[in-house]
């Protein structure tokens, strides 16, 4: 699954299709499921669609916009009763019905792609090369888990019982995507929704659910709130009725929410501190375009992001690569969302206390190649920064940074590289260039990583083709990967044929 084949259909025009109307016919079977187009920018009338989200997405525009209600702790319990209650209609609706309603609300989210580019914009400060291909993976979601929905009905008979009760917290650097796939997953499965939005993104999240209640998912099936506080989001996440949930985040909060309730049944996507390794043999053009996109695209905030370059021999020596690095870490455009050229724009919140002492200090034996700089007063929108020399077991070998700082790792052999690489408590994605096809065997037996990418860039994984999870410490509970096949397998319980009666 390393290689990206080109995008299926990477033609869309926007304005075009405003017109075109549902391509679902809910008359037939499924339509087999095809990855949704991202738009292409190159089409003058794609910018022109995108110029026009981005000019919406005012703050004032952006205080319009609905937002999930807030809940104190003394009505959780009512909360999640009602979830439980709604729960068995839904679990005991025929899997093709739920499975027609996720295609509906792909269609939704299709036609509400500017507005959801819009939200991102906004809410999140996404530039649209980053946000768009987020609203194509929420669409793939739906279809997807539709069809595995089906799936499982066919394979399991009485076997399995879906989870009543699933609360789904999604993080805010995907506030599209995630959201939307946890909320699908859980609901194709047959349980009922909680959804907690994260806190910077509660107006994405709720577009979501409001697309999911206009395709006819009933209020009680799918219920969004924000907890007002620590107590009331501990009573959630801890209440005996909640059978799981589904975190995409930091490793602590895992540890957090565990810690509230040891038996909890959590799927969590945790972080990760990825590299990406070039060998001598490789395409160094492509190794750093690759690496550029990866370690910078919104501003490094991807659990997915590559934060080491670890560059083997003679390309951790050579000049011209670094100078090629750095001129195409210089190139990007960082501004706000509202500067249609962007590729780059602002951190979603001010920088946490690692990421600032990754972005100001150089610990010892590194140099700056690229000194990053905090370029207005907001305190959130930095060029990107490469640091040199970055020793093994240091804190930015080791510690998961979440902004647009790449370091530089130097190793002899590719051996010493795959050791670098794992020496991390994490394991979600990882890459190699290299042409040599006996490199890529040893790497593809040897890293520790859930995603693991020959010759392309670590992010961006795309639904089906690269179902996304993590080992080691990027991964709680089950760990079968989002947008792969088995992960609506994970939301229930299964009756054990083997047990003597
Ligand atoms: N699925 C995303 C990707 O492949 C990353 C998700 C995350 O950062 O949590 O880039």
């Amino acid at each position: 699954d390393g290689y990206r084949a080109p995008h299926p259909n990477h033609r869309q025009d926007r304005g075009a299709e405003q017109t075109e109307g549902s391509r679902f016919d809910e008359s037939l079977p499924l339509p087999g499921f095809a990855n949704e187009p991202d738009t292409n920018p190159a089409l003058p009338a794609n910018q022109a669609w995108a110029r026009a989200a981005l000019a919406t997405a005012t703050p004032e525009w952006l205080a319009a916009q609905p937002v999930p209600p807030t809940v104190a702790e003394d009505q959780i319990d009512a909360l999640v009763g009602r979830a439980r209650d709604a729960a068995t209609q839904w679990a005991a609706r025929p899997a093709t019905e739920r499975a027609t309603i996720l295609y509906r609300t792909a269609e939704i989210l299709s036609a509400r792609r500017g507005h959801l580019v819009s939200l991102a914009a906004a809410e999140a400060g996404k530039a649209v090369a980053q946000s768009d291909p987020e609203i194509s993976e929420a669409i793939d979601f739906a279809r997807y888990y539709a069809h595995r929905a089906l799936e499982l009905d066919q394979v399991s008979g009485a076997e399995f019982t879906p989870d009543r009760v699933v609360v789904v917290t999604p993080p805010w650097n995907f506030p599209i995507a995630i959201p939307a796939g946890g909320t699908f997953a859980a609901l194709a499965a047959g349980a009922a929704v909680i959804h907690k939005p994260s806190k910077p993104t509660p107006h994405c999240s709720m577009a979501i659910l409001e697309a999911l209640w206009e395709a006819g998912v009933p209020r009680d099936v799918c219920q969004g709130v924000f907890p007002d506080e620590g107590p009331a989001g501990r009573r959630l996440i801890s209440h005996p009725d909640v059978d799981r949930v589904v975190l995409t985040g930091a490793s602590d909060t895992a540890a957090l929410f565990a810690s509230w309730r040891p038996e909890l049944r959590i799927n969590a996507e945790t972080s990760g501190k990825n590299g990406l390794i070039v060998t001598p043999s490789a395409d160094r053009d492509l190794a750093i375009a690759d690496l550029v996109h990866s370690a910078f695209g919104h501003a490094g905030q991807k659990c997915s992001a590559a934060s080491l370059g670890i560059l083997v021999g003679s390309v951790y020596s050579s000049e011209r690569f670094r100078r090629q690095l750095v001129d195409a870490a210089s190139s990007l455009v960082v501004d706000w969302p509202s500067n249609p050229s962007a590729t780059v724009g602002p951190l979603t919140e001010d920088p946490s206390e690692k990421l600032r002492r990754a972005l100001t200090t150089l610990e010892p034996g590194e140099s700056w190649l690229l000194k990053p700089r905090q370029l207005d007063s907001s305190g959130r929108l930095w060029s990107p920064g490469i640091k040199d020399g970055v020793a093994p077991g240091s804190f930015f070998h080791r510690t998961e940074c979440f902004g647009p700082v790449l370091g530089l790792m130097r190793a002899d052999t590719v051996d010493e590289a795959i050791e670098l690489q794992n020496a991390t408590d994490f394991g979600l994605t990882a890459g190699l260039h290299s042409l040599e096809v006996r490199e890529v065997r040893t790497w593809l037996d040897r890293v520790q990583a859930g995603n693991v990418y020959v010759n392309r860039g670590i992010t961006g994984a795309i639904v089906r083709r690269q179902p996304f999870g993590g080992w080691k410490r990027s991964s709680v509970g089950l760990g079968s990967k989002a947008g792969g096949p088995n992960y609506l397998m994970l939301l229930g319980t299964w009756a054990d044929r083997k047990r003597p009666s």
